[in-house]
């Protein structure tokens, strides 16, 4: 399975963050969605990522998150991948780097969506089951 069938089914849209806002507006924005990550870009373009544990990090410092910077706490050197990857080819990179989010792009570098293991590992379960159903139906019609 290629990560353009999981967006289909996730959907594309992607929540970012603008790199002048703080990290307790961050904070604030993650919770308010459920999700791990944002994105922050600048015109459309890519300036890097902040997740959960960039701000969990921040707070056992005590550093005060109303008053640092996204900018300053974000990632900017952002892996991503295209529509194209395999599903077991991706949930490698993200083992092997310890990210849990992708940003997916096109080849003209238009955010695409994004992707986490979980919905990684989703996709993973949905397979696996399709391939049961399907070897239990053969081993049931060769009886
Ligand atoms: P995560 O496991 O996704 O919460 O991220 C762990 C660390 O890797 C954090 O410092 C993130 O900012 C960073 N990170 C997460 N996703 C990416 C990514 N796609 N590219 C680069 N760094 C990332």
């Amino acid at each position: 399975m290629r990560l353009r069938e999981i967006l289909q089914q996730k959907g594309r849209s992607v929540v970012g963050i603008g790199a002048d806002r703080t990290v307790l507006e961050a904070a604030r924005t993650l919770v308010e969605h459920g999700i791990g990550s944002l994105v922050v870009q600048d015109d459309g373009h890519l300036l890097g990522i902040i997740t959960e544990r960039d701000i969990l990090r921040l707070t056992a410092r005590s550093v005060p998150l109303e008053e640092t910077l996204v900018r300053t706490a974000m990632t900017v050197d952002v892996v991503t991948t295209t529509p194209d990857a395999e599903l077991q080819a991706t949930m490698t990179t993200m083992t092997e780097r310890r990210i849990r989010h992708l940003p997916v792009l096109s080849e003209d570098g238009g955010l695409e969506g994004l992707v986490s293991i979980g919905d990684l590992l989703n996709a993973c379960r949905v397979e696996a089951e399709a391939e049961n159903t399907h070897l239990r139906e053969y081993i049931q019609g060769a009886g």
